[in-house]
């Protein structure tokens, strides 16, 4: 299957991303995750992008649409993937077109997680990582046994630089500029599926299995 998961931030891409990857057995596409990737080994990539990553604004198109491309030609998108992320804007939607046209794929849907913008902001600012495997906690809606430990390997958690207050507030405002107008360029297109992302998980992941057609309970 080749999914697109858009939703503004905090929506639980990440979250959804990595069940429907096992599921799917698909690989997971996550342009935030390349960027923080490239940030962490000091390369040019990640100095580019950290400056724009720290006041909450979107990598240039050119800059992003270079590494989905390069990413989506390697061998193991053969069999469909889960670009979580990405595109962010119109011009990027227009550039993957091109890109799948080239490769002679399609796309099967375009999942879009839906969470009202209080809940975001909440979610946001008490999301917490594993800096070892990169599981996500919440400091309340889904905490660690230990305060500040990851579950599944003792790592330590720490807070996004980008999950600060600010910082969030805008990232939100930059989605509802640039991004949301996405929803309506795949509906158009036939390949939109909303999603009720205010609800457990493990229900989020139901819906998103029945409108795209596969059991992934
Ligand atoms: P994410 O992990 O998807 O929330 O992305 C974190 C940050 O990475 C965003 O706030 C942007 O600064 C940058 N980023 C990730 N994906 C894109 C994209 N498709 N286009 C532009 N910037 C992006």
């Amino acid at each position: 299957m080749r999914l697109l998961l858009m939703g503004p931030p905090g929506a639980g891409k990440g979250t959804q991303a990595e069940m429907l990857t096992e599921k799917l057995q698909v690989p997971h596409i996550s342009t935030g995750d390349m960027f923080r990737k490239a940030i962490k080994e000091g390369t040019e990539l990640g100095k580019k992008a950290k400056e724009f990553m720290d006041q909450g604004k979107l990598v240039p198109d050119e800059v992003t649409v270079g590494i989905v491309k390069e990413r989506l030609v390697e061998l193991d998108c053969k069999n469909g993937f889960l670009l979580d992320g990405f595109p962010r804007t119109v011009a990027q939607a227009e550039a993957l077109d091109d890109i799948l046209d080239e490769l002679n794929m399609e796309l099967d849907a375009a999942v879009n997680i839906e969470v009202p913008r209080e809940k975001l902001l909440e979610r946001l600012t008490g999301r917490r990582i594993c800096r070892n495997c990169g599981a996500t906690y919440h400091v309340i809606f889904n905490p660690p046994q230990v305060e500040g430990k990851c579950d599944a390997c003792g790592g330590e958690l720490y807070q996004r630089s980008d999950d600060t207050e600010e910082t969030v507030a805008n990232r939100l405002d930059v989605y509802a500029e640039q991004t949301a107008p996405l929803i309506e360029y795949y509906k158009e297109k036939g390949l939109l599926k909303n999603i009720n992302g205010d609800q457990e998980i493990k229900e989020v992941l139901k819906e998103i299995g029945e409108k795209i057609g596969r059991d992934l309970a």
